[in-house]
């Protein structure tokens, strides 16, 4: 089964508004084992419909479209089905009576425009919208299915779930491809890919990297028979080639991971933060349920404030400056003491864009303090993308992964 996405809206051609239908369709239809095949963005214009419709149904057997269903005349998916199927528009009394029914309701009254939600192709099925007034539409055209729904992201989400998906599905039959993502940290993506080409050779097997700053999802396909079984024997190989890089799957952040680790721990831990500003204190409140091992936090940005608020002696700040593996140690060990916790964690470090104290761009040095003993990770350098001051949220989010 081949489905091709349709999204509708001078919006979204001028980059008013993001196309996040579009995203939303292809994830959840990979999801459910349905392949999407091609998407394709047009503007609230009738012929261009028709022809994208026509077009997508010559290469795939369903076609999903949305927006253009509204009452304004400028929605004119409804228009274009009925003109791809050859057919009229005719008013539905149902919708027509659901309509006035909401306006009394609410003590409006009906613009004539309004009833054009009303009017469906000839033929045309509703798919019910039990978030909001206008149905989607199942059209047969000859090349396939035309589904047609609302824009409004909530809506088209609601009818999609509740009706479509179950469609498709039963259409498309038990599905020949199994998918898993696996979440690394801290590996480049070529190297990644070139410790794992023997996986990619593997039979009906794919590999996707989708790298984000200092982290790769890498997406396991499978094809073909026994798609589960060949997806499982791939996941298998690749932990076996990556060990620990891989933490987690599908949806585990690092902050559901730490916090799930600490909990197997009984442990807690508390964050003394400069170059990140935060940013780690806000990742390990990100997991649900975090209030039970993460105790809080301290912020020390300027150098005298690593030795105020962490106690980080004055001789050491002076010595190296703040950008300094032992300055790393002081910190992680001063807010684990303030704070109580089992651990303390600490970065220092130079986001730039200029380097700091003689030390360069991408400088980072983690301190861990916990009852074994305080180590601190000297962090390779991290590689620096380009110049300029969008290189600091890299850094600081390359470093928070670290
Ligand atoms: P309505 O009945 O609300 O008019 P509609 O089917 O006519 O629904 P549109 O008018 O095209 O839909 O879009 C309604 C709203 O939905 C837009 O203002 C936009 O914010 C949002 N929207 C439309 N298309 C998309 C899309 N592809 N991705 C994300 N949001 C979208
Ligand atoms: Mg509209």
């Amino acid at each position: 089964m081949r489905v091709e996405l349709l999204t509708v809206g001078d919006e979204l051609l001028l980059g008013d508004t993001v196309n996040g239908n579009a995203a939303w369709l292809g994830r959840r239809l990979a999801d459910h084992g349905v392949e999407v095949t091609r998407s394709v963005v047009v503007g609230d214009e009738l012929d261009v419909i028709v022809e994208a419709v026509a077009s997508a149904l010559g290469r795939a057997d369903a076609v999903i479209t949305t927006g253009g269903l509204g009452p304004t005349y400028d929605d004119v998916t409804r228009d274009a089905l009925a003109k791809a199927a050859g057919v009229g528009l005719v008013r539905d009394p149902a919708l027509e009576r659901r309509l006035r029914e909401r306006a009394e309701a609410s003590g409006r009254m009906l613009q004539p425009m309004a009833f054009r939600m009303a009017e469906v192709p000839e033929g045309a099925g509703l798919l019910r919208n039990s978030a909001g007034t206008a149905p989607g539409l199942r059209v047969e055209l000859p090349g396939g299915i035309a589904y047609a729904l609302p824009g409004v992201p909530f809506e088209m989400r609601t009818i999609m779930d509740e009706v479509v998906l179950p469609e498709l599905a039963a259409i498309a039959g038990p599905p020949g491809v199994a998918r898993r993502t696996l979440r690394t940290a801290r590996v480049w993506e070529s190297v990644l890919a070139t410790r794992l080409a023997e996986v990619e050779a593997m039979d009906g097997v794919r590999l996707a990297y989708l790298p984000d700053p200092a982290e790769v999802k890498i997406r396991v396909t499978a094809a073909g028979p026994d798609a589960p079984g060949r997806l499982a024997a791939a996941e298998a190989r690749v932990r076996e080639l990556l060990g620990d890089v891989v933490y987690g799957v599908e949806d585990e952040t690092l902050a559901r991971v730490v916090h799930r680790l600490l909990v197997e721990r009984s442990a807690t831990v508390a964050a003394a933060e400069s170059l990140t500003g935060g940013l780690i204190s806000a990742e390990l409140t990100a997991a649900p349920g975090s209030s039970e091992t993460y105790a809080g936090g301290i912020v020390a940005y300027a150098t005298e404030m690593k030795a105020r608020l962490l106690g980080v002696p004055d001789a050491l700040l002076a010595e190296h400056g703040a950008v300094h593996p032992d300055v790393a140690a002081a910190m992680a060990a001063g807010v684990r003491d303030r704070l109580g916790t089992t651990y303390g964690l600490s970065v220092t470090g130079v986001a730039g864009p200029e380097p700091q104290d003689g030390r360069p761009v991408g400088t980072v040095y983690i301190g861990l303090a916990g009852p074994e003993g305080t180590r601190t990770v000297v962090s390779p350098k991290l590689p620096v993308p380009g110049k300029g001051p969008e290189i600091r949220a890299v850094i600081q989010r390359m470093t928070v992964v670290h």
